[in-house]
């Protein structure tokens, strides 16, 4: 199950939760629109509500008032390429021998198979086919044996992937970020409260003030009247694996992740863009809205490219235009929702459409984040050359996408990605775009000032941070035993 959500817990002194959840999972309603639910705990006893559909479909006053207490966790899920699919929609929220559980997982484990087979062996009965509820019942399962910290620590041992958690136990809510932090989790201060949630922006909806990112490895649990939260290092690899794809695509550009605001880091991006490759063009034109920020970057750079190159800031010459040549049809749902190739490709047509006016006769540069299955370029280079552009440039500010993501975005197979087995030149013909080219790995790495050895590049070059079968490894990564022997040493760890 590849899942690509957003998830969101609260604490808070002696108000209800269920309401900023609520406003929490709008603010993150980007990260998934095909189920949203939140769980609740009054001290007695816990309440959810999940559903399938939009947050603001999904609850209704008389919902948000049944969701009682003034802790609990939500979650938007990413629709996944089969559709609509009603068994995995989250919180996941289990009710066992020590308390209640509720569950909001973004990210996608590799090695859940393995640790459902162990759980069945003892015993336990699942209802879905989600790697959620495998996180769930090996927690449960700890639970009776230790305390809150311990168990975690335990699943953490067994668990192998890419996870945000929020969770909430009986009243006690708590975040986890895997050990290579591959998605972003954060904490922030609400005034008479704490919340966890996986973007900055739903921090700001609240109203309240950013504190930082929960470490990879960290549990955060939150003190039950809001006062104040806790936090376990409970593991330290020597390197992480933060996905690239959340600055350039993922995230909303107004958060802020690990103290870099996103929409700079994409007009950056535009800026480097331009840089590696300039093109002699009339207008730079974002595909709305997911190159926005790259177009404004790469048009900067263009112009202050052009004032700083010899002979070339003449008196008069023209800058090179930015202009919103394309008008986005808000109405129409992100195009992935579609899942035949054929409705994808009517899609782009109903969401996206030309300004004559500003194309007609002229040099134009398309700019998006990236090309995934190439849809969405070809659709629009054939737009821009019917609507008259003389000559249609592309300038994507991602790398060429060649192998699937394991970790949670749904990015489709190694077939359908346009990238897997073709050149830049072969990726151009099939656009039938004057030029096209992307913006390198370095670039990337550069611009977040990371190490690429601290990044999830997975998409890129085909080479995981995590051991997935059937594919390799950029580093040493070791699938954790799951059985008796690992239980075992997961037990001794704990000292
Ligand atoms: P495609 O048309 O398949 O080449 O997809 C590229 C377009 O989809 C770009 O405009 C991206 O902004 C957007 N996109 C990239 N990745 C995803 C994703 N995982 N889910 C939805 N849209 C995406």
């Amino acid at each position: 199950m590849h899942e690509k959500c957003g998830v969101v817990g609260i604490s808070l002194a002696d108000r209800a939760a269920a309401r900023p959840l609520y406003y929490s999972l709008y603010a993150l309603q980007h990260r998934g629109q095909e189920s949203a639910g939140i769980v609740t705990h009054d001290g007695f006893q816990q309440y959810d509500h999940v559903e399938t559909g939009l947050v603001g479909d999904v609850f209704a006053a008389e919902d948000l008032d049944d969701l009682r207490g003034s802790v609990g966790a939500g979650h938007v899920r990413y629709p996944t390429s089969g559709g609509v699919d009603a068994c995995c929609a989250q919180p996941f929220s289990v009710s066992f021998k020590s308390g209640s559980l509720g569950l909001a997982h973004n990210g996608n484990l590799v090695n859940a198979a393995d640790i459902r087979a162990d759980l069945e062996e003892r015993g336990h009965a699942f209802t879905t086919r989600g790697d959620t509820e495998v996180i769930a019942h090996d927690l449960a399962h700890n639970l009776l044996e230790s305390d809150l910290v311990r168990a975690v620590k335990r699943t953490m041992s067994r668990i192998h992937g890419s996870y945000s958690l929020t969770i909430t136990h009986d009243d006690t809510v708590m975040g986890l970020r895997d050990p290579q932090g591959n998605r972003p989790l954060c904490i922030g201060d609400l005034g008479d409260g704490y919340v966890l949630a996986s973007e900055s922006a739903a921090v700001d909806t609240l109203d309240g003030e950013l504190i930082r990112e929960v470490r990879p490895g960290e549990l955060v649990v939150l003190e039950e009247d809001g006062s104040g939260f806790d936090s376990y290092q409970l593991a330290s690899p020597p390197q992480s694996a933060n996905c690239f794809f959340e600055y350039v695509y993922f995230a909303r550009p107004d958060s802020v992740i690990d103290e870099e605001l996103v929409y700079d880091v994409r007009r950056e991006l535009g800026h480097r863009l331009w840089k590696e490759n300039p093109v002699e063009t009339d207008v730079v034109m974002p595909v709305p809205d997911s190159g926005r920020a790259f177009a404004t970057g790469y048009a900067e750079a263009a112009n202050e490219g052009r004032e700083n190159a010899e002979n070339s800031a003449e008196e008069g010459e023209p800058n090179v235009e930015f202009a919103e040549g394309l008008m986005k049809n808000r109405y129409v749902g992100r195009t992935f929702i579609m899942p035949s190739q054929d409705e994808r490709e009517r899609a782009v047509r109903l969401k996206l459409n030309p300004i004559k006016s500003t194309v007609v006769g002229r040099s134009v540069t398309l700019i998006d984040d990236s090309i995934v299955r190439g849809t969405t370029s070809t659709q629009l280079v054939e737009l821009l050359q019917d609507a008259g552009a003389e000559e249609v440039h592309v300038r994507i500010g991602a790398p060429p996408i060649v192998a699937p993501c394991y970790m949670g975005i749904d990015m489709a197979s190694r077939e359908e990605l346009i990238a897997s087995d073709r050149t830049t030149e072969e990726v151009r013909d099939v656009l039938e775009a004057d030029s096209l080219a992307y913006l390198s790995i370095d670039a990337i790495a550069e611009t977040l000032d990371r190490e690429r050895a601290d990044l999830c590049l997975g998409c890129v070059t085909g080479k995981y941070p995590y051991d997935i079968d059937g594919e390799e490894s950029d580093r040493e990564v070791e699938r954790p035993l799951v059985g008796d022997s690992a239980v075992e040493a997961a037990g001794n760890a704990d000292d």
